[in-house]
C-alpha cells in the first residue's frame, strides 16, 4: 500500500489517481483541499508532516510506500515568511526518514530542480539554492542523501521541472494567467518576462514518479524535466491563443532565477508538448470554475507583486 503525504495539493492530487487506493495524509493547508480527492478510491487522514501524528498513521496502515509531496511550494511566501518552508520542507522529510529506519518502508522524496539554481545541472550537479524555498527544499535533500549513507535508509530523490496542469493552485504562473484573463484582469509579468522555465505536464511527472517507486534504485537522484523550455512571455503567448490577456510588467522579485536548465539523464519518457498540455489546461479551468471561484481572493492571487505581502 502506497501512502501519499501531500495528496491534497496539485501535484498529490494527480499522483493518487494514478495509484491504487492509497492513504493521503495532508495537513489541508491552504493549498491542500479535500475538493482534488473527489472520485479518488482512498483513505484520508488530516496530520502534519512534521508531527508526531504521522507515526500513528503510519503504525496503523504499515504502508510499503511513502511518496512525500508535502510543502509549502511557494517562492514569493518564502520570500515574506520562509519559517513555515522550514517546518514542513526541512523537519517534515527528517520525521519521515526517522520513521523510514523504523518501520521500514520506501520513502520516495519530491523534490525540485530549483535546488540546482540557474546551473546547467545533471543529477549530480551542486546544488546552489536562490529563495528560501529552493534552500528548504536543497537542505531536505541532504538530509535524505545522509539518511541513505549513515543508515542504508530505502530513499530515492525525485526533482521534478515546473510543473503546470489541472488542479494548481492560482498563486502559480499559469493558472494565475488562465483565471485572470477568464475574469478579463490584467496578467502580472515579473520584470523581462524572459526568464526561462522548462515546464513539464503534471499528467506526464506522475506517470514517471509511478514508475520511480519501483525502478528507482536507493539513494539514486533522478531529474524529471519536460524538455519544454519557454520564456514566461512565451507561455503567455500559448495560453493567448485560447483566452484573451492583457499583460502589464511589474518590478521583479530578490533572487529571481533567470534560467532552469536542468537535463534528465536517468529516465526517459512520452512527453506531452507544451501546445497539448496547456490547452488541456485551458479547458479544464475553463470548466471548473467552481474549483478556482472561492480562491480568487487570496492576496497571492490578487496582489501583482506578491513577494511584497508583508506576512511576517
Ligand atoms: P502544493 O502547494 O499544491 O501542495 C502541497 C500540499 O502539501 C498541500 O496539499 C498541503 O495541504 C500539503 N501540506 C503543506 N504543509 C503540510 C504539512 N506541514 N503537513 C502535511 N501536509 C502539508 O504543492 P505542489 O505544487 O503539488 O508540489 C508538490 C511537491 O512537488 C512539493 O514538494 C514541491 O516542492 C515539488 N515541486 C513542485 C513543482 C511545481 O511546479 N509545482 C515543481 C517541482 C517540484
Amino acid at each position: 500500500m502506497i501512502m501519499v503525504i501531500g495528496g491534497a495539493g496539485f501535484i498529490g492530487s494527480s499522483f493518487v489517481r494514478v495509484v491504487e487506493k492509497p492513504v493521503v495524509y495532508d495537513k489541508l493547508t491552504y493549498a491542500g483541499r479535500l475538493e482534488n480527492l473527489l472520485n479518488v478510491d482512498h483513505t484520508f487522514i488530516r496530520g502534519d508532516v512534521a508531527g508526531k501524528e504521522l507515526e500513528d498513521a503510519i503504525a496503523m496502515h504499515r504502508p510499503a510506500v511513502v511518496v512525500n509531496f508535502a510543502a509549502e511550494s511557494h517562492v514569493d511566501r518564502s520570500i515574506n515568511n520562509p519559517n513555515p518552508f522550514l517546518h514542513t520542507n526541512v523537519m517534515g522529510p527528517v520525521n519521515v526518514l526517522e520513521l523510514a529506519r523504523k518501520y521500514d518502508f520506501r520513502y520516495v522524496h519530491i523534490s525540485t530542480d530549483e535546488v540546482y539554481g540557474e546551473d546547467d545541472a545533471d543529477e549530480d550537479a551542486k546544488l546552489t539554492p536562490s529563495s528560501p524555498y529552493s534552500a528548504s527544499k536543497a537542505s531536505a535533500d541532504m538530509f535524505v542523501r545522509a539518511y541513505v549513507r549513515t543508515y542504508g535508509t530505502d530513499a530515492i530523490i525525485i526533482r521534478p521541472s515546473n510543473t503546470y496542469g489541472e488542479r494548481q493552485y492560482p498563486e502559480k504562473f499559469i493558472p494565475k494567467a488562465i483565471i485572470r484573463g477568464l475574469l478579463g484582469m490584467e496578467i502580472p509579468v515579473y520584470g523581462s518576462g524572459r526568464q526561462q522555465r522548462n515546464w513539464i505536464y503534471v499528467g506526464d511527472l506522475v506517470g514517471v514518479i509511478k514508475r520511480l517507486i519501483t525502478e528507482g534504485r536507493r539513494g539514486e537522484v533522478y531529474n524529471v524535466s519536460g524538455d519544454n523550455v519557454r520564456t514566461n512571455l512565451e507561455i503567455l503567448d500559448l495560453i493567448s491563443k485560447y483566452i484573451s490577456l492583457k499583460i502589464k510588467h511589474v518590478e521583479d522579485r530578490p533572487g529571481h532565477d533567470i534560467a532552469y536548465r536542468m537535463k534528465n539523464t536517468k529516465i526517459q519518457f512520452e512527453k506531452t508538448s507544451l501546445e497539448d498540455g496547456l490547452k488541456r489546461t485551458v479547458e479544464w479551468y475553463k470548466s471548473n470554475e467552481w474549483w478556482w471561484k472561492p480562491l480568487i481572493n487570496d492576496p497571492y492571487f490578487t496582489k501583482d507583486e506578491e513577494w511584497k505581502i508583508n506576512s511576517q
